[in-house]
């Protein structure tokens, strides 16, 4: 014990702090008290409904399994839809469901995991941070506390990266913005935009959906992309889900926004995540795919490297920890983002192609659902694909027999709803 104090260079008169108790910190927390570390944990909201889909795959329900215990808390979604920028639909039935949480839920969840271990879960807000490796000074409106090591979880809004590292580029971040509407639906729905990297989502939870929109930070502005939603929630979504017919509006829904972190692939190479006495985790390092805005899995894992780290009383292994597991993924997301979002491929765009094959082809189809799951990575993607293409052009063919193609518009009992943000 006094050993590893030593070596973490901590005084053992102070506890770890962990700013921000969302799920990377209160993951933290959770592990680090577990272990008999003293936790002082910061969250100046606690739980709370984080703008945010929701979705957990199964690989991260695999891992973290008290999260799939907690199936109550969330909207397990076996069906999804995928429609293309010119209308193409595919439905397809994922073999391992996404758990839809609301963000509350979970937050709550995580946070009474990490007090149950034995953290000290201070709802504050943390002004100020002074000092430097085994002796931190955190100010809050409510008091000053003192820290040996200090995890930095206060996700892509993160009011201290400055202070240790330099602020996150607009050109590294993806501007958002959604609404919660009551209401059930079981499908989970993605539909994809001419000229925009990003996405618009319907994820379906318990007792409401989260429907959301993304784009690249100075691309499109967070106005622009919220009339593209509202336009398609109204014209589409309440309609198809006969929410318009119970009277139901948008404006009973409550509306969010929020910036999310989409890493260059330069950022990732030259990436930081720790130093003299600190660490960063989650949103507030970065750690979010760049192609699916998926950072749950993300922060849950970093959190848990992280506090591997600590508990080994090697803190900067960290850094080895993530380059080894976690960033190979994100990096090579980051490489491929553009070309998935406006690359072309068999004189189609990627995104035209996808759905299409999503639509004809059953082995396709696994293969998206493998992705949805998380099982499938980006990594080995490449080489499953060219095992399975033989297969995937046969029923290609074979699809294209049975229904001639017209055009990609009107396939698969698509819609004529173009959604093409430079028309107004
Ligand atoms: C619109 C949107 C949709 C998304 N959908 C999905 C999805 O479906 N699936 C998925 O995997 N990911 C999704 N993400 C990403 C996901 O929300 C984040 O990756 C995840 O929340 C990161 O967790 P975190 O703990 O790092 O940060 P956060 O969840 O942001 O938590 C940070 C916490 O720090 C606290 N805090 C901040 N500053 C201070 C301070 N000074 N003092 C005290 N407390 C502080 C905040 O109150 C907050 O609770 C989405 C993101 C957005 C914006």
């Amino acid at each position: 014990m006094l050993g590893k104090i030593h070596d973490l260079n901590m005084s053992a008169q102070f506890p770890i702090a962990i700013v921000g108790g969302g799920p990377a910190g209160a993951l933290a927390g959770a592990l680090l008290a577990a272990d008999g570390r003293e936790v002082l944990l910061f969250d100046e909201k606690l739980a709370w409904e984080k703008p945010c889909g929701g979705g957990l795959t199964h690989k991260a329900l695999q891992q973290y399994s008290f999260l799939a215990e907690a199936a109550s808390a969330s909207n397990p979604v076996e069906h999804c839809e995928l429609i293309s920028p010119l209308g193409q639909r595919a439905r397809f039935h994922m073999r391992y469901p996404v758990a839809i949480f609301s963000r509350l839920a979970l937050n709550g969840l995580l946070l009474e995991r990490a007090r149950r271990a034995g953290a000290d879960v201070c709802n504050e807000r943390v002004t100020r941070i002074a000092g430097t490796s085994g002796d931190w000074q955190l100010i809050t409106p409510q008091g000053e506390y003192r820290a040996s090591y200090l995890v930095l979880a206060t996700g892509a809004r993160n009011p201290f990266r400055a202070q240790f590292l330099s602020p996150i580029s607009p050109s590294d971040l993806m501007v958002t913005a959604g609404y919660f509407i009551p209401g059930r639906s079981s499908t989970m729905q993605i539909q994809f935009l001419k000229g925009i990297t990003g996405y618009m989502w319907v994820f379906p939870r318990t007792d409401h959906v989260s429907a959301g929109i993304a784009g690249k930070m100075g691309e499109i502005s967070t106005a622009k992309l919220r009339r593209i939603l509202e336009r398609w929630l109204e014209e589409r979504w309440l309609e198809e889900h006969g929410l318009k017919a119970n009277g139901l509006r948008l404006d009973g829904a409550r509306f969010y926004s929020h910036i999310l972190p989409s890493f260059r692939t330069q950022t990732f190479e030259t990436l930081e995540v720790c130093g003299e006495g600190w660490a960063m985790i989650g949103d507030s390092a970065g750690l979010v795919d760049p192609i699916t805005g998926e950072g749950l899995y993300y922060a849950l894992r970093s959190a848990e490297l992280c506090a591997g780290a600590l508990l080994a009383g090697r803190p900067d292994e960290y850094r080895d920890r993530l380059q080894e597991d976690v960033l190979p993924e994100l990096k090579l997301a980051a490489r491929v983002s553009q070309r998935f979002y406006r690359g072309q491929i068999f004189g189609d765009s990627v995104l035209e192609k996808m759905v299409s094959l999503t639509a004809q082809s059953t082995s396709f189809r696994d293969l998206m659902s493998d992705l949805f799951a998380g099982i499938q990575g980006y990594r080995d993607l490449r080489s499953r694909l060219y095992r399975i293409l033989p297969t995937v052009m046969a029923e290609g063919l074979a699809g294209t027999l049975r229904r001639p193609w017209h055009s990609a518009g009107s396939s698969g009992g698509g819609s004529e709803f173009v959604i093409d943000p430079l028309a107004e």
